[in-house]
């Protein structure tokens, strides 16, 4: 294949990925959304996921500046469901009783997914020679790794916050 048919091959791959990652992002909103309204025992959780949730606003608006400059606008986009983040969260089910802890450990993976996406794309955009989309990608894929690494930094003090929450529940219903 000539070099060029390989750099329009990666383009259009490049393109594909851009709108799957953007379908992960309107996922990752209403994630967000969903565990913020649910979180009030639970508020240095809530504080951060509040602020994880406009940078994933400012995400979807880089993703659509990246949509743009490679020339598909962003009225074209539909966003398809997206099977595999979303099935991210089925493994945790049986996994632990309480809501909270189980959707901490639902979002640490799909932080991860959100990662080897951005990091993806990355490597797609140099394949592709659309450097000037690395701008739209690089400050996502920080900001999905500092989420990741926060709720691996809480978990513990999550679950131990939950236990105390759940005992005082038994006490009180004796
Ligand atoms: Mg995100
Ligand atoms: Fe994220």
């Amino acid at each position: 294949m000539a070099n060029n048919n390989i750099v329009g091959h990666a383009k259009t791959l490049f393109i594909a990925g851009l709108r799957d990652a953007h379908a992960m992002e309107c996922q990752a909103q209403e994630m967000l959304e969903r565990q913020i309204s649910r979180l009030r025992h639970y508020p240095r959780v809530e504080d951060r996921l509040r602020t994880h949730l406009q940078e994933t606003a400012e995400q979807i608006r880089r993703l659509d500046e990246a949509l743009n400059v490679v020339g598909e606008s962003r009225s074209a986009l539909k966003d398809p469901a997206m099977p595999l983040a979303g099935n991210s969260t089925a493994p945790f089910q049986s996994l632990a009783g309480d809501a909270i802890v189980r959707n901490v450990l639902a979002s640490y993976a799909f932080e991860h997914f959100e990662i080897a996406s951005y990091e993806s794309l990355l490597a797609m955009a140099e394949a592709a020679k659309q450097m000037s989309c690395i701008g739209f990608l690089r400050p996502s894929l920080h900001e999905e790794r500092a989420m990741a690494d926060w709720l691996a930094e809480h978990l513990r003090e999550v679950t131990l916050r939950h236990l105390e929450l759940s005992a005082e529940n038994i006490e009180a219903s004796r």
